[in-house]
């Protein structure tokens, strides 16, 4: 057997001849001429030549061994409507999708912004524009119609999909409006939209001449089959804008052969799903795991997928468990948010349903605390495995392989590096490779593996600018500091903008913050440096209590906390103030807005907030700040 650090050295001492076999686990229509071409750093181009495509791969690929498997099941708590899809009904959809498309005039190359939450058609419609060589950009559906003009006028689309309503928390949310909000503010808004209905919202206004419904050009196009547009393995498949947790988001670029190989791989290494098994990722498809693991991985293996719509905590808090057992989920793939969520109530709900067929619990996106993977691991009885990416990689950097070899986990870290990743952790100042043990960056040696962006949309500078410039070498950073370990578990620190500086003492805000959710009533904690007069910086936390917690006051609970961080970091990292908050602000895709929150208690403007979540949160610390609330000390 293979073991996971031989296959890794391999992908990275010799990356022609790995990356040659796993690109056999797709289908070419014409073979790659060339592997790697690295003739112009940092850019590179897999399988050149070589023509596929990604719904070619995803869909039509199965007909024959799985047409009648379901391919897809959409579930929606919110209108209490469960789709299942199979791999027939697919083809057929995506069909028909694509025939709709190409009667408005959408053609390869040309841009297709999906504003959609997760329903059966966001699936089909993004399927339908890689069947003819359109590049979709997926506009997460809680966005405001700011945020998607913005997007709008950088992908500058032919067309803009769209349902006319979301729902969340039983709440209708048109989205219509939003979208013609967004086309008014927009300097380049799409020639036409199309509107695909549930009925959420029947009033939704049509301009005439520009918004086209998507039923009756179903019905039209039902039974059309549209060719496959064979592209050559480095053009663009689809555009996905960053979360914006740090500023202006950046619409990453995807080519179409490296990430399909790397969908592939991925899918049996690391998630261990392989065809006829049952996926369920809670993403929403908007999100970097959404188009990789609720779309593209999953159908390209061959597995079924899972597409939820809705609260984890409606019905019940038992919801995503009670799927699990339906469909005989394999293996399951969500967020530390959505767990700490969850850790809000009892841990009985984890025990609620059947797992027997449930082998393994992905968490990804922000830092995976000890606690709550502690809660979790014991709550399931499952395995969790941390696993670290960004929307620019689109499949992990560090996880754990339990398709090949399952090495043990450490809380805490996200584990090893993933095949193709040639990790370092080097010294930001010097550019020097840290010993194990200490903290840096970590950065990529490029070339960039497959799957990974290609190129920033329109902007090969910021490209370079933004990944490849901070180093007297050729380095791609992540922005994140971490920390590798003896046996090379690597633990990350935080961003590299989240850093406290206290008195000349360099501080992660994610170490400060782990201290303060090891104490038990703590349901999540937010920590951030504050200027201060003397010491330069000083950390200031904010932290959610559990629900019916121990009966303790905020000041005890403050005090507390406080107390903890001093025990656990020493004196240097002792938290000036402790505001004990009901909600903490976070973006759309559930990470903290740390800038945000920092800018408030240095009484600073708190900056764009276009990604915010929930603007009561933000009123939540305005109002602890101002009532003063604090540990002493
Ligand atoms: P922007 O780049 O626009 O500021 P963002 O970085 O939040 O937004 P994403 O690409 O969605 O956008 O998030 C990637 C980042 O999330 C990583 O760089 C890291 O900071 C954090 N992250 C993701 N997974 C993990 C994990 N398992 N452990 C710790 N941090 C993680
Ligand atoms: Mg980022």
């Amino acid at each position: 057997m293979t073991t996971h650090q031989e296959f890794h050295r391999r992908s990275v001492d010799e990356p022609e001849a790995f990356w040659a076999e796993q690109a056999q686990a797709i289908h070419w229509h014409v073979a790659p001429r060339q592997i790697l071409d690295y003739a112009n750093p940092p850019f590179r181009r897999w399988f050149v030549g070589g023509q596929t495509n990604l719904c070619y791969n995803a869909v039509d690929r199965h007909l024959a061994a799985r047409g009648d498997q379901l391919a897809l099941v959409a579930i929606s708590s919110e209108t209490g409507v469960t789709r299942e899809v199979s791999y027939r009904e697919l083809h057929a959809e995506v069909n028909a999708f694509a025939a709709v498309l190409r009667s408005l005039d959408v053609g390869r190359g040309d841009r297709v912004v999906i504003y959609m939450p997760n329903m059966a058609e966001a699936v089909f419609a993004m399927l339908a524009c890689a069947r003819i060589g359109a590049v979709h950009s997926v506009v997460f559906g809680g966005f405001a119609a700011h945020n998607l003009a913005l997007r709008i006028d950088d992908a500058t689309p032919k067309l803009l999909v769209c349902a006319d309503a979301g729902m969340r928390g039983g709440k209708v949310i048109a989205y219509k409006p939003l979208v013609d909000a967004a086309c008014a503010e927009a300097a380049s808004p799409p020639p036409r939209v199309l509107v695909v209905s549930r009925g959420l919202d029947p009033d939704a206004a049509m301009t005439p001449g520009r918004d086209v419904a998507y039923a009756p050009l179903r019905a039209r196009f039902d039974g059309a089959q549209v060719d496959v547009e064979w592209l050559e393995s480095n053009e663009p498949s689809y555009l996905l804008y960053t979360s914006g947790t740090t500023g202006k988001p950046k619409g990453v670029q995807r080519d179409v052969g490296g990430y399909a190989v790397a969908m592939a791989l991925s899918m049996w290494s690391i998630y261990d799903v392989r065809a006829g098994q049952v996926m369920f990722s809670t993403s929403d498809v908007g999100w970097a795991v959404g188009h990789s693991y609720n779309v593209y991985g999953p159908l390209i293996a061959g597995a079924t997928s899972i597409l939820y719509e809705g609260l984890p905590t409606n019905p019940d808090p038992a919801v995503w468990w009670g799927i699990c057992e339906r469909y005989g989920v394999r293996t399951m793939f969500s967020s530390p948010t959505g767990i700490r969520v969850l850790k809000k109530q009892d841990p009985s709900w984890l025990r609620k349903h059947d797992l027997s067929a449930l082998k393994w619990l992905f968490l990804a996106g922000e830092p995976l605390d000890e606690p709550t993977a502690q809660w979790v691991t014991e709550g399931l009885g499952k395995t969790v495995i941390d696993n670290y990416w960004q929307t620019e990689t689109g499949w992990p950097v560090l996880a754990l392989m339990p398709g090949l070899d399952l090495q043990p986990v450490k809380f805490g870290s996200p584990g090893l590096p993933m095949p193709g990743y040639n990790l370092r952790v080097i010294d930001d100042q010097t550019g020097a490779d840290v010993a194990p043990g200490e903290k840096g960056v970590l950065v990529i040696q490029p070339p960039l593996p497959p799957g990974c962006m290609t190129t920033i949309w329109n902007d090969d500078a910021r490209f370079v600018a933004s990944y490849f410039s901070h180093f007297n070498e050729l380095l791609y950073s992540s922005l994140d500091w971490a920390i590798r370990d003896a046996d090379g578990y690597t633990y990350i620190l935080g961003r590299t903008d989240d850093v406290i500086n206290v008195a000349g003492h360099r501080l992660g805000t994610r170490e400060i913050e782990e201290s303060c959710s090891t104490y038990a009533s703590v349901a999540e904690a937010a920590v951030v440096g504050v200027h201060d007069e003397l010491k330069g910086q000083v950390p200031v936390v904010f932290a959610t209590l559990k629900q019916g917690g121990t009966g303790e006051t905020s000041g005890e609970a403050a005090a507390r906390i406080q107390q903890r961080v001093v025990e656990q970091l020493g004196a240097v990292a002792r938290p000036a103030r402790v505001y004990v908050v009901n909600a903490l602000p976070k973006t759309r895709s559930g990470k903290l807005l740390r800038r945000s929150i920092q800018a408030l208690a240095e009484d600073r403007d708190p900056g764009d907030l276009s990604t915010l979540d929930d603007p009561g949160a933000l009123d939540e610390v305005r109002r602890a700040l101002g009532r003063g609330a604090d540990a002493g000390g």
